[in-house]
């Protein structure tokens, strides 16, 4: 529409920003997604990493060999560590945002670890996830890493309750594959997706492969293998419909699931 431009522009002049007429003209445009060949990966602080080597090794050398075929975002996770330091500041009293940060400090952490596991492939880690070298890093050696927490810091936006940074690193990563407008996201942990209760703790607990959002939250599953605010960012994305939780433990698992099989729980947004 060769109009479109110019009516949005008026609405932007006169309107409040949350206006309905004016954000119905500011989403016209053709769906453009910035690097639709990548997929981002997550790869889970304390289901993956903490495990070290026997959790990480197999994994990288799948990561190795499938960036042959794939370009990929691999995340980093947090895990243990900032549930520590997450004790001991909420101890003290601290509020979200200073979590929020002692939280990225851990991310960073194992990211930095990571890219010392695949520098001698050419994969670098980038910091913030931002735009800067990445599509050139993508292009020449399809794979970059990147830590995992949003960089929300001292603007946090405190949960409801306690002082637990609710967006982490999930969100953070399903942030990043919906921005870029990404092909896939995919959570690597280290159950084979999401059980009718915490396989960990529940011995009755049944497999379920595929599931929307909505079902979730009606069987009480909203908060299990997401951070639960990972639901309502993938209910309002445009891009990324679909989630896949895969076992990483799982040899091969991830190289399927960046072909597109279906190996672990698939979390639709409707
Ligand atoms: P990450 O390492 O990515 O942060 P988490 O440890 O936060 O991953 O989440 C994965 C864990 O979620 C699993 O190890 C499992 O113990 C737990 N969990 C809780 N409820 C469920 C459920 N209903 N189905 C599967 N896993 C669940
Ligand atoms: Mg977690």
């Amino acid at each position: 529409m060769a109009n479109t431009t110019s009516e949005l522009e008026a609405l932007l002049m006169q309107r409040s920003l949350t206006d309905t007429e004016l954000l119905a003209a500011a989403e016209s445009s053709a769906d453009f997604r910035i690097l639709p060949e990548a997929t981002v990966i997550k790869i889970g602080g304390q289901s993956v990493i903490d495990r070290g080597r026997a959790g990480l090794y197999p994994l990288l050398d799948e990561i190795v060999a499938a960036r042959k075929n794939h370009q990929m975002l691999i995340g980093t996770g947090a895990g243990t560590r900032a549930r520590h330091l997450y004790s001991i500041a909420a101890g003290l009293n601290l509020p979200a945002g200073v979590l929020s940060q002692l939280g990225a400090s851990v991310a960073d952490q194992n990211a930095a670890m990571l890219g010392q596991l695949l520098a001698k492939y050419g994969i670098s880690l980038v910091s913030g996830a931002g735009m800067s070298a990445l599509p050139l890093y993508l292009t020449e050696v399809n794979a970059v890493i990147f830590s995992g927490m949003p960089p929300y810091g001292m603007w946090t936006r405190p949960a409801a309750e306690g002082v637990i940074p609710p967006y982490r690193t999930d969100a953070g990563c399903h942030l990043v594959a919906e921005t870029f407008g990404c092909k896939a996201m995919l959570f690597v942990k280290d159950e084979d997706g999401l059980y009718t209760a915490n396989p960990k703790t529940s011995k009755n607990a049944t497999f379920i492969p595929k599931i929307s959002v909505d079902e979730m939250k009606a069987q009480g599953l909203h908060d299990s293998i997401l951070e639960f605010p990972m639901l309502d960012l993938l209910k309002s994305s445009r891009h990324v419909r679909e989630v896949q939780v895969i076992n990483g433990l799982v040899p091969g698992n991830l190289t399927r699931a960046l072909a597109g099989e279906h190996v672990g729980t698939i979390i639709t947004a409707s």
